[in-house]
C-alpha cells in the first residue's frame, strides 16, 4: 500500500458535522491501491461501551486518488477514530500518531473530533436542495412597461453592446411568470436591480432604490409576492465588493479628497483620486475606475452594507443573496453578513461568486453555496467541445466532489453559462444534441441547478455583451422542442429525490472514448443515466440483477437479459432508466 498517498486531516472537509447528529469522515488513498477501508470509532471517555467499526464507501475518485467517506452518529457527540486499510493480505492502521501494522490501543494517539456543535456546521436552507433556478438579466428578459424605458432605448432583439438598452424591466418579469411556471423552475436569480448607471447595474449608485428603468421599490415587492404565490423563490444580486462611480460617498471623496468624511470608505492608495497610466489611484473591481472597491473593514461601511442586506430581506421577503466578486471581500465581512441575513430570514440562501476552489467560504460561517463555474467548465469541455475522454471527465467531476462537504455539494449553484460567459448552445457549436447531453448531466447531478434565461428556447450568444441578448418571445422563433425537453427534465428532477439528493457514482467512463454511465440512488429509486458523447452509434451494457427497469421519460420497460442491460445510443444521445426500490 502506498502510504505516501494516504491523507486525512481531522478538520474541514475531511472531518465535519453534516447535521445535528452526524459527523462525516473522509480519507484519501492512491487510486486503485486499496481494496477496503474501515474506520474504528468510539467515545474517548467510554471506549468499551461505544466502540464501533464502520466500512467506508469509496465515494469519488480522481486521476490520482480514491476518496472514502462514512457517516457516523456518535453516541455522545464526540468521537475518536482510527483508519484501517486492507489490500490482499496486508492490513495497515492509521491514527494521528502515524501508521502501524498492529491495532493501536484506543483512544491514545487516535484522531479526535472533540464535539459535534450544530451551531458550527454548514447548514444550508433545505429548500435549496429542491430548487431549480432561472437566471434573469432584467434589462434583456422582457419589457413590460415602455413608459420606463431609457431615452436611447433600441428595438427589442437588436445586437447587444456594452452600453445599449432594450427596455427590459420588472413588470416584464411579472408578466412572464406563467411562462416560468410552465417551464417548471421554482426559483429565480436576478442580476442587480438597484439604481445604477449601466445596463448591467453592477455599478450601484443607490442600494435602496430599484433602478427607475426597471420600476419602483413597490414593484419589486409586488414581483416578490407574485413569485411566492407561484412557489417561486427570489434571489437578488448583492454588489458589495464595489459601488458605482456615482455612489454619493464616492463622489464626496472625489470632490473633497482626504477631507471627505468618507475617505476611509474606499482603498485609496494616493490622493487625489485619479487614473495614472490606466491604473486608478484607488482600488477598484479589475482596473475599472467607475467601480471603486469598498473598504469593508471600515465599521461604517460594514454597517451601511449590512443594513442594505437586511433591508431587502425584510422589505420583499427575499429568499437569497448572490454575492458579486465575493472572493475579493474580507471573510470577516461575510461572517457578519451571514449573521445579519440569517437572523432576518433563517431560510435565506447565500451564494458567493467565486470561480475557484471555495472551501474557505463553505465551512459554516460564511456562504451556503458558490457559483460552480468549475463544474460548467468541465461539463462543457467534455460535452460541448469534446476536449477529453469520459474517464478524464469522471476524474475531473470526482475532483470537484471532494472539494466540499456533502451538504455544500447538495446545494452548490451549478450552471452551464451566465451573463459572464458564452451561452452553452454557442459553446456546443449550435449542436442541440450536445446541449441536451449537458443539460441531462446538469439536471441529474447533485447540487442546485441554474438555467440562464433563453437557453431553454435555443438562444445563442458569445461572451458578454453578446450572451446578454434579448429574450425571444415570438413563439415561432423559439425552439419549442428544446423547451419541452427542458420542461420534461425539470419535471423529472422535481419528481425524484434520488436525482437531487441521492448518491452519485460513475459506473462506466470510457478511456479514450466518450461514453458514460452513472447512477443516482436513494431509498426509493435507482436511476441509470447512459450517455453517448460520440459521433457513432454505441452499444453499452451493464450487469444488473433485476428486470424491473423502465425509461424514466417514456416509461417503456427496458429489459435485462442474461444479467445485462444493453442500450444502443445514437450519436450524442442519452437514455435515463430507473426502477423503484
Ligand atoms: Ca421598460
Amino acid at each position: 500500500m502506498n502510504r505516501e498517498a494516504i491523507y486525512h486531516g481531522p478538520k474541514n472537509l475531511w472531518a465535519y458535522a453534516y447535521n445535528h447528529d452526524t459527523v462525516r469522515l473522509r480519507v484519501r488513498t492512491q487510486r486503485d491501491d486499496i481494496e477496503e477501508v474501515f474506520i474504528y470509532t468510539g467515545d474517548k471517555y467510554d471506549w468499551e461501551k461505544t466502540a464501533l467499526t464502520h466500512p467506508m464507501d469509496k465515494f469519488a475518485s480522481d486521476a490520482m486518488f480514491d476518496y472514502w467517506e462514512v457517516a457516523v452518529k456518535p453516541t455522545y457527540r464526540r468521537i475518536s477514530y482510527a483508519f484501517q486499510f486492507k489490500s490482499g493480505d496486508e492490513t495497515l492502521w492509521m491514527t494521528e500518531d502515524g501508521f502501524s501494522y498492529e491495532e493501536p490501543a484506543p483512544p491514545g494517539g487516535y484522531f479526535d473530533y472533540p464535539y459535534l456543535h450544530p451551531i458550527d456546521s454548514l447548514t444550508p436552507p433545505s429548500w435549496a436542495k429542491e430548487a431549480i433556478f432561472y437566471q434573469i438579466f432584467p434589462e434583456r428578459f422582457a419589457n413590460g412597461d415602455p413608459g420606463n424605458d431609457p431615452e436611447d432605448v433600441e428595438p427589442w432583439g437588436g445586437k447587444p453592446t456594452e452600453s445599449n438598452y432594450f427596455g427590459g424591466d420588472l413588470q416584464g418579469i411579472i408578466d412572464k411568470l406563467d411562462y416560468l411556471a410552465e417551464l417548471g423552475i421554482n426559483a429565480i436569480y436576478l442580476t442587480p436591480v438597484f439604481h445604477a448607471s449601466s445596463n448591467h447595474k453592477y455599478d450601484t449608485k443607490d442600494y435602496k432604490q430599484v433602478d427607475p428603468h426597471f420600476g419602483t421599490n413597490e414593484l419589486l415587492a409586488e414581483l416578490g409576492e407574485a413569485c411566492h404565490q407561484k412557489g417561486i423563490r427570489v434571489m437578488l444580486d448583492a454588489v458589495f465588493n464595489h459601488c458605482g462611480y456615482e455612489f454619493p460617498p464616492f463622489q464626496d471623496v472625489l470632490k473633497h479628497g482626504k477631507k471627505s468624511k468618507y475617505h476611509d470608505w474606499f482603498h485609496v492608495r494616493e490622493f487625489p483620486l485619479t487614473v495614472k497610466d490606466g491604473i486608478p489611484t484607488y482600488d477598484t473591481f479589475g482596473f475599472f475606475e467607475h467601480m471603486p472597491k469598498f473598504n469593508t473593514a471600515n465599521p461604517e461601511v460594514r454597517k451601511y452594507l449590512l443594513d442594505v442586506a437586511e433591508y431587502w430581506i425584510k422589505e420583499i421577503k427575499l429568499d437569497g443573496w448572490r454575492l458579486d466578486v465575493a472572493n475579493e471581500v474580507d471573510h470577516q465581512f461575510w461572517r457578519d453578513f451571514r449573521k445579519v441575513v440569517k437572523e432576518a430570514n433563517p431560510d435565506a440562501y447565500i451564494v458567493g461568486e467565486v470561480w475557484n476552489d471555495s472551501i474557505m467560504w463553505l465551512l459554516g460561517d460564511q456562504f451556503d453555496s458558490v457559483m460552480n463555474y468549475p463544474f460548467a467548465n468541465q461539463v462543457l469541455d467534455f460535452f460541448a467541445e469534446e476536449r477529453m475522454d469520459a474517464q478524464t471527465f469522471a476524474n475531473k467531476i470526482g475532483a470537484l466532489l471532494v472539494r466540499y462537504p456533502k451538504q455544500a455539494n447538495e446545494v452548490i449553484f451549478n450552471l452551464l453559462c451566465s451573463h459572464d460567459t458564452p451561452r452553452a448552445l454557442t459553446r456546443c457549436g449550435g449542436d442541440k444534441r450536445k446541449l441536451k447531453l449537458s443539460i441531462v448531466f446538469l439536471l441529474t447531478y447533485m447540487g442546485t441547478p441554474c438555467i440562464f434565461y433563453g437557453d431553454e428556447i435555443g438562444l445563442q450568444g458569445d461572451d458578454d455583451p453578446d450572451c446578454r441578448k434579448c429574450m425571444e418571445w415570438e413563439e415561432k422563433n423559439q425552439d419549442r422542442e428544446l423547451f419541452d425537453f427542458y420542461r420534461a427534465l425539470i419535471e423529472l428532477r422535481k419528481n425524484n429525490r434520488a436525482l437531487r439528493e441521492g448518491d452519485f457514482r460513475f459506473l462506466q467512463a470510457g478511456e479514450a472514448e466518450r461514453t458514460l454511465l452513472y447512477e443516482r440512488l436513494d431509498e426509493e429509486k435507482h436511476f441509470l443515466i447512459w450517455m453517448n458523447n460520440t459521433e457513432e452509434e454505441q452499444q453499452l451494457s451493464h450487469p444488473l440483477k433485476t428486470n424491473d427497469w423502465h425509461d424514466a421519460l417514456s416509461e417503456e420497460p427496458v429489459p435485462v437479459k442474461d444479467g445485462y442491460m444493453s442500450i444502443t445510443l445514437k450519436p450524442f444521445d442519452y437514455r435515463i432508466v430507473c426502477r423503484s426500490l
